[in-house]
Protein backbone atom coordinates (compact mmCIF):
# COMPACT_ATOMS: atom_id res chain seq x y z
CA UNK A 1 0.00 0.00 0.00
CA UNK A 2 1.37 4.13 -0.62
CA UNK A 3 0.74 6.90 0.62
CA UNK A 4 -1.86 7.48 -2.59
CA UNK A 5 -4.77 5.96 -0.64
CA UNK A 6 -4.35 8.33 2.22
CA UNK A 7 -6.49 11.50 1.92
CA UNK A 8 -6.59 14.98 3.40
CA UNK A 9 -3.54 14.63 5.20
CA UNK A 10 -1.19 15.98 3.04
CA UNK A 11 1.24 17.82 6.12
CA UNK A 12 1.40 14.56 7.78
CA UNK A 13 2.04 12.27 4.49
CA UNK A 14 4.71 14.95 3.23
CA UNK A 15 6.67 14.47 7.17
CA UNK A 16 6.16 10.87 6.80
CA UNK A 17 7.62 10.35 3.19
CA UNK A 18 10.83 12.60 4.51
CA UNK A 19 11.60 10.42 7.61
CA UNK A 20 11.52 7.11 5.28
CA UNK A 21 13.58 8.62 2.41
CA UNK A 22 15.78 9.86 5.03
CA UNK A 23 15.76 6.92 7.45
CA UNK A 24 15.04 9.15 10.62
CA UNK A 25 11.45 7.54 10.78
CA UNK A 26 10.83 7.05 14.34
CA UNK A 27 10.98 3.63 16.06
CA UNK A 28 7.64 4.30 17.89
CA UNK A 29 4.37 5.84 16.45
CA UNK A 30 1.11 6.55 17.17
CA UNK A 31 -1.78 7.20 14.66
CA UNK A 32 -4.28 9.07 16.34
CA UNK A 33 -8.27 9.15 14.65
CA UNK A 34 -10.56 7.44 12.71
CA UNK A 35 -9.43 3.71 12.23
CA UNK A 36 -9.55 3.15 8.98
CA UNK A 37 -7.70 6.22 7.50
CA UNK A 38 -5.32 5.38 10.97
CA UNK A 39 -4.51 1.79 9.64
CA UNK A 40 -3.72 2.86 6.36
CA UNK A 41 -1.08 5.16 6.83
CA UNK A 42 0.55 2.47 9.18
CA UNK A 43 0.56 0.44 6.62
CA UNK A 44 1.98 2.92 3.54
CA UNK A 45 4.26 3.59 6.09
CA UNK A 46 5.46 -0.29 7.10
CA UNK A 47 5.70 -0.60 2.99
CA UNK A 48 7.81 2.12 2.28
CA UNK A 49 9.96 1.45 5.20
CA UNK A 50 10.46 -2.36 3.68
CA UNK A 51 10.43 -1.19 0.27
CA UNK A 52 14.33 -1.17 -1.27
CA UNK A 53 13.78 1.39 -3.67
CA UNK A 54 14.08 3.38 -0.24
CA UNK A 55 12.35 6.31 -1.81
CA UNK A 56 9.87 7.31 1.36
CA UNK A 57 6.72 4.88 0.14
CA UNK A 58 6.17 1.60 -1.71
CA UNK A 59 7.47 1.58 -4.89
CA UNK A 60 5.60 -1.52 -5.93
CA UNK A 61 7.80 -3.31 -7.69
CA UNK A 62 10.68 -4.55 -5.85
CA UNK A 63 10.79 -7.87 -4.26
CA UNK A 64 9.82 -6.35 -0.84
CA UNK A 65 6.85 -4.62 -2.13
CA UNK A 66 5.62 -7.76 -4.14
CA UNK A 67 5.36 -9.76 -0.49
CA UNK A 68 3.87 -6.31 1.31
CA UNK A 69 1.45 -6.38 -1.54
CA UNK A 70 -0.19 -9.79 -0.66
CA UNK A 71 0.72 -9.60 3.20
CA UNK A 72 3.37 -12.23 3.25
CA UNK A 73 6.31 -9.86 4.18
CA UNK A 74 7.94 -11.45 7.71
CA UNK A 75 9.61 -8.34 8.69
CA UNK A 76 5.69 -6.65 9.24
CA UNK A 77 3.69 -7.88 11.96
CA UNK A 78 -0.04 -6.93 11.97
CA UNK A 79 -1.95 -7.12 14.91
CA UNK A 80 -5.34 -7.24 15.23
CA UNK A 81 -8.24 -9.21 17.06
CA UNK A 82 -11.96 -9.99 16.89
CA UNK A 83 -11.61 -10.32 20.81
CA UNK A 84 -12.84 -7.31 22.71
CA UNK A 85 -9.69 -6.60 24.40
CA UNK A 86 -5.95 -7.34 23.81
CA UNK A 87 -3.99 -8.40 26.44
CA UNK A 88 -0.30 -9.16 28.00
CA UNK A 89 0.03 -12.23 26.06
CA UNK A 90 -0.13 -11.29 22.58
CA UNK A 91 2.43 -7.79 23.41
CA UNK A 92 4.55 -10.40 25.43
CA UNK A 93 5.00 -12.49 21.69
CA UNK A 94 5.77 -9.34 20.06
CA UNK A 95 8.27 -8.59 22.64
CA UNK A 96 9.94 -12.03 22.06
CA UNK A 97 9.04 -11.88 18.19
CA UNK A 98 11.35 -8.34 17.82
CA UNK A 99 14.29 -9.75 19.21
CA UNK A 100 14.41 -12.46 16.51
CA UNK A 101 16.39 -10.22 13.59
CA UNK A 102 14.91 -9.55 10.38
CA UNK A 103 14.55 -12.07 7.65
CA UNK A 104 15.16 -10.03 4.55
CA UNK A 105 15.66 -6.44 5.59
CA UNK A 106 16.78 -3.93 7.95
CA UNK A 107 13.81 -2.74 9.59
CA UNK A 108 11.05 -5.18 11.53
CA UNK A 109 7.71 -3.72 12.28
CA UNK A 110 4.72 -3.87 14.24
CA UNK A 111 1.56 -2.41 13.49
CA UNK A 112 -1.31 -2.62 16.26
CA UNK A 113 -4.38 -2.10 14.12
CA UNK A 114 -6.17 -1.56 17.25
CA UNK A 115 -4.18 -0.30 20.12
CA UNK A 116 -7.51 0.79 22.03
CA UNK A 117 -7.72 -2.71 22.65
CA UNK A 118 -4.69 -3.18 24.58
CA UNK A 119 -5.35 -3.62 27.88
CA UNK A 120 -3.30 -1.63 30.94
CA UNK A 121 -1.28 -4.38 31.76
CA UNK A 122 -0.23 -4.93 28.01
CA UNK A 123 0.60 -1.29 27.49
CA UNK A 124 2.75 -1.56 30.48
CA UNK A 125 4.44 -4.32 28.92
CA UNK A 126 4.50 -2.50 26.03
CA UNK A 127 6.66 0.70 27.84
CA UNK A 128 9.70 -1.46 27.89
CA UNK A 129 10.55 -1.92 24.00
CA UNK A 130 9.33 1.33 23.61
CA UNK A 131 11.61 2.83 25.26
CA UNK A 132 14.32 0.53 24.28
CA UNK A 133 13.83 -1.04 20.71
CA UNK A 134 16.44 -2.66 18.68
CA UNK A 135 17.59 -0.64 16.21
CA UNK A 136 15.69 -2.26 13.53
CA UNK A 137 12.57 -2.31 15.70
CA UNK A 138 9.59 -0.16 14.56
CA UNK A 139 6.34 0.24 16.60
CA UNK A 140 2.76 2.01 14.93
CA UNK A 141 -0.33 2.10 16.74
CA UNK A 142 -3.60 3.03 15.49
CA UNK A 143 -6.08 4.50 17.82
CA UNK A 144 -9.38 6.66 17.53
CA UNK A 145 -8.58 8.83 20.72
CA UNK A 146 -5.12 9.29 22.68
CA UNK A 147 -7.29 9.41 25.92
CA UNK A 148 -7.67 5.12 24.82
CA UNK A 149 -3.87 4.79 25.84
CA UNK A 150 -1.88 5.26 29.19
CA UNK A 151 -0.20 8.92 29.44
CA UNK A 152 3.24 6.55 30.21
CA UNK A 153 2.80 5.18 26.45
CA UNK A 154 2.13 8.02 24.47
CA UNK A 155 4.61 9.64 25.92
CA UNK A 156 6.80 7.33 24.22
CA UNK A 157 5.38 7.81 20.87
CA UNK A 158 5.69 10.17 18.52
CA UNK A 159 1.88 10.96 17.51
CA UNK A 160 0.28 12.20 14.68
CA UNK A 161 -3.29 13.55 15.01
CA UNK A 162 -4.93 12.79 11.42
CA UNK A 163 -6.71 16.04 10.34
CA UNK A 164 -10.61 15.11 10.18
CA UNK A 165 -11.97 16.51 6.43
CA UNK A 166 -15.07 18.70 6.79
CA UNK A 167 -18.29 16.89 5.74
CA UNK A 168 -18.39 18.85 2.83
CA UNK A 169 -14.93 17.57 2.11
CA UNK A 170 -15.72 14.07 2.33
CA UNK A 171 -19.27 14.80 0.38
CA UNK A 172 -17.25 16.32 -2.83
CA UNK A 173 -14.66 13.61 -2.60
CA UNK A 174 -17.47 10.78 -2.65
CA UNK A 175 -19.31 12.17 -5.54
CA UNK A 176 -16.62 12.53 -8.08
CA UNK A 177 -15.76 8.84 -7.08
CA UNK A 178 -19.30 7.82 -7.16
CA UNK A 179 -20.87 10.21 -9.72
CA UNK A 180 -24.36 7.92 -10.26
CA UNK A 181 -24.51 8.43 -6.75
CA UNK A 182 -23.60 12.04 -6.71
CA UNK A 183 -26.90 13.12 -5.36
CA UNK A 184 -26.66 11.06 -2.15
CA UNK A 185 -22.78 11.80 -1.89
CA UNK A 186 -23.20 15.25 0.17
CA UNK A 187 -25.42 13.51 2.51
CA UNK A 188 -23.37 11.14 3.38
CA UNK A 189 -20.68 13.33 4.18
CA UNK A 190 -22.98 15.56 6.18
CA UNK A 191 -24.85 12.62 7.61
CA UNK A 192 -21.46 10.69 9.14
CA UNK A 193 -19.84 14.28 9.81
CA UNK A 194 -16.83 13.85 7.84
CA UNK A 195 -16.15 10.73 9.15
CA UNK A 196 -14.62 9.35 5.19
CA UNK A 197 -14.72 5.84 5.82
CA UNK A 198 -17.89 5.52 7.32
CA UNK A 199 -19.48 7.85 4.81
CA UNK A 200 -18.24 6.06 1.84
CA UNK A 201 -20.20 2.61 3.33
CA UNK A 202 -23.57 4.30 4.21
CA UNK A 203 -23.20 5.71 -0.03
CA UNK A 204 -22.85 1.68 -0.41
CA UNK A 205 -25.32 0.64 1.87
CA UNK A 206 -28.85 -0.51 -0.26
CA UNK A 207 -32.04 0.66 0.42
CA UNK A 208 -31.22 2.80 3.23
CA UNK A 209 -31.89 6.01 1.37
CA UNK A 210 -35.62 5.13 0.06
CA UNK A 211 -36.55 5.65 3.63
CA UNK A 212 -35.96 9.50 3.95
CA UNK A 213 -38.12 9.71 0.48
CA UNK A 214 -40.91 7.95 2.36
CA UNK A 215 -40.65 10.01 5.26
CA UNK A 216 -41.47 12.60 3.21
CA UNK A 217 -44.07 11.48 1.40
CA UNK A 218 -46.19 9.90 4.46
CA UNK A 219 -45.60 13.49 6.42
CA UNK A 220 -47.08 15.07 2.82
CA UNK A 221 -50.09 12.82 2.96
CA UNK A 222 -50.54 13.37 6.96
CA UNK A 223 -50.30 16.85 6.26
CA UNK A 224 -53.10 16.12 4.11
CA UNK A 225 -55.19 14.37 6.27
CA UNK A 226 -54.57 10.85 4.80
CA UNK A 227 -55.53 8.50 8.09
CA UNK A 228 -54.24 4.84 6.29
CA UNK A 229 -50.69 6.52 5.71
CA UNK A 230 -50.06 5.89 9.53
CA UNK A 231 -50.86 2.19 9.43
CA UNK A 232 -49.03 1.53 5.87
CA UNK A 233 -45.81 3.66 7.42
CA UNK A 234 -46.06 1.94 10.58
CA UNK A 235 -46.21 -1.55 9.27
CA UNK A 236 -42.61 -0.41 6.91
CA UNK A 237 -41.39 0.33 9.86
CA UNK A 238 -42.04 -2.83 11.89
CA UNK A 239 -40.76 -4.76 8.91
CA UNK A 240 -37.70 -2.96 8.98
CA UNK A 241 -37.37 -3.61 12.88
CA UNK A 242 -33.31 -4.24 12.79
CA UNK A 243 -32.79 -1.21 11.26
CA UNK A 244 -34.93 1.45 13.75
CA UNK A 245 -32.11 3.07 14.80
CA UNK A 246 -30.89 4.36 11.51
CA UNK A 247 -34.23 5.06 10.47
CA UNK A 248 -34.60 7.05 13.75
CA UNK A 249 -30.95 8.90 12.72
CA UNK A 250 -32.78 9.64 9.28
CA UNK A 251 -35.51 10.74 10.75
CA UNK A 252 -33.38 13.22 12.97
CA UNK A 253 -31.90 14.77 10.18
CA UNK A 254 -35.21 15.66 8.53
CA UNK A 255 -37.05 17.13 11.40
CA UNK A 256 -33.12 19.41 11.81
CA UNK A 257 -33.65 20.26 8.10
CA UNK A 258 -37.04 21.38 8.38
CA UNK A 259 -36.43 23.61 11.28
CA UNK A 260 -33.83 25.36 9.08
CA UNK A 261 -35.51 25.63 5.98
CA UNK A 262 -38.49 27.01 8.25
CA UNK A 263 -35.70 29.72 9.20
CA UNK A 264 -34.91 30.37 5.78
CA UNK A 265 -31.61 28.61 6.16
CA UNK A 266 -30.71 26.75 2.26
CA UNK A 267 -26.88 26.43 2.69
CA UNK A 268 -24.42 23.89 3.73
CA UNK A 269 -26.07 23.42 7.22
CA UNK A 270 -28.66 21.22 5.62
CA UNK A 271 -27.36 17.70 5.95
CA UNK A 272 -30.26 16.08 3.10
CA UNK A 273 -29.39 18.94 0.82
CA UNK A 274 -30.06 16.45 -2.23
CA UNK A 275 -33.89 16.69 -1.06
CA UNK A 276 -34.11 20.56 -0.81
CA UNK A 277 -37.23 21.07 -2.79
CA UNK A 278 -39.49 18.62 -1.44
CA UNK A 279 -38.33 19.66 2.06
CA UNK A 280 -39.25 22.97 1.31
CA UNK A 281 -42.73 22.29 -0.51
CA UNK A 282 -43.03 20.15 3.22
CA UNK A 283 -42.62 23.13 5.56
CA UNK A 284 -45.03 25.08 3.94
CA UNK A 285 -47.55 23.08 5.48
CA UNK A 286 -45.74 22.71 9.15
CA UNK A 287 -45.24 24.92 11.36
CA UNK A 288 -41.76 25.52 13.70
CA UNK A 289 -43.48 23.98 16.94
CA UNK A 290 -45.15 21.12 15.00
CA UNK A 291 -41.23 19.48 13.96
CA UNK A 292 -40.09 20.68 17.37
CA UNK A 293 -42.77 18.94 19.33
CA UNK A 294 -42.71 15.56 16.46
CA UNK A 295 -38.77 15.40 17.45
CA UNK A 296 -39.66 15.48 20.99
CA UNK A 297 -42.40 12.34 20.58
CA UNK A 298 -39.37 10.57 17.73
CA UNK A 299 -37.01 11.12 21.20
CA UNK A 300 -39.62 9.60 23.24
CA UNK A 301 -40.36 6.43 21.20
CA UNK A 302 -36.82 5.54 20.97
CA UNK A 303 -36.49 5.66 24.83
CA UNK A 304 -39.98 3.59 25.22
CA UNK A 305 -38.03 1.08 22.64
CA UNK A 306 -34.71 0.96 24.46
CA UNK A 307 -36.88 -0.07 27.49
CA UNK A 308 -38.22 -2.83 25.70
CA UNK A 309 -41.89 -1.46 25.31
CA UNK A 310 -43.71 -3.53 22.44
CA UNK A 311 -42.20 -2.22 19.18
CA UNK A 312 -45.33 -1.81 17.28
CA UNK A 313 -47.47 -0.10 19.76
CA UNK A 314 -44.66 2.29 20.41
CA UNK A 315 -44.14 2.69 16.55
CA UNK A 316 -48.14 2.94 15.76
CA UNK A 317 -48.42 5.56 19.08
CA UNK A 318 -45.65 7.89 17.52
CA UNK A 319 -46.97 8.52 14.10
CA UNK A 320 -50.76 8.96 15.67
CA UNK A 321 -49.37 10.96 17.69
CA UNK A 322 -47.60 12.73 14.70
CA UNK A 323 -50.62 12.96 12.62
CA UNK A 324 -52.28 14.35 15.99
CA UNK A 325 -49.59 17.04 15.81
CA UNK A 326 -49.45 17.84 11.99
CA UNK A 327 -52.96 18.76 12.34
CA UNK A 328 -53.28 20.43 16.05
CA UNK A 329 -54.69 23.89 15.15
CA UNK A 330 -53.33 25.84 17.80
CA UNK A 331 -50.43 24.91 17.02
CA UNK A 332 -50.96 25.63 12.88
CA UNK A 333 -52.54 28.93 14.40
CA UNK A 334 -48.77 30.26 15.98
CA UNK A 335 -46.75 29.88 12.44
ZN1 LIG B 1 9.46 -1.41 -3.43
Amino acid sequence: MNFSSVRWQEETVANLKKNISENTFSHAVLFCGETASCINLAHACADGLLCEASSGEACGLCPSCAKTKIGSHPDKIVIRTDKASLGIDSVRDCINEMYIRPYSDTKKIFIFEEGSKLTKAAQNALLKILENPPDYGVIIIAVQKEEDLLPTVISRLKRYNLRIPTAVEVGRFLAEKYPEKREIAMFCGKFCEGRPFDAEELLNRDGDFDFRKRLVIFFNKLAGKEKSAVFDFANYIVERKNEFDTFVMYMQTILHDLILIKQGIKNDSIINSDMIPALSKLSEYLTSQMISKTTENLTEAKRRIQQNASFMLTINNFLLNTREVLHDRNSRSTI
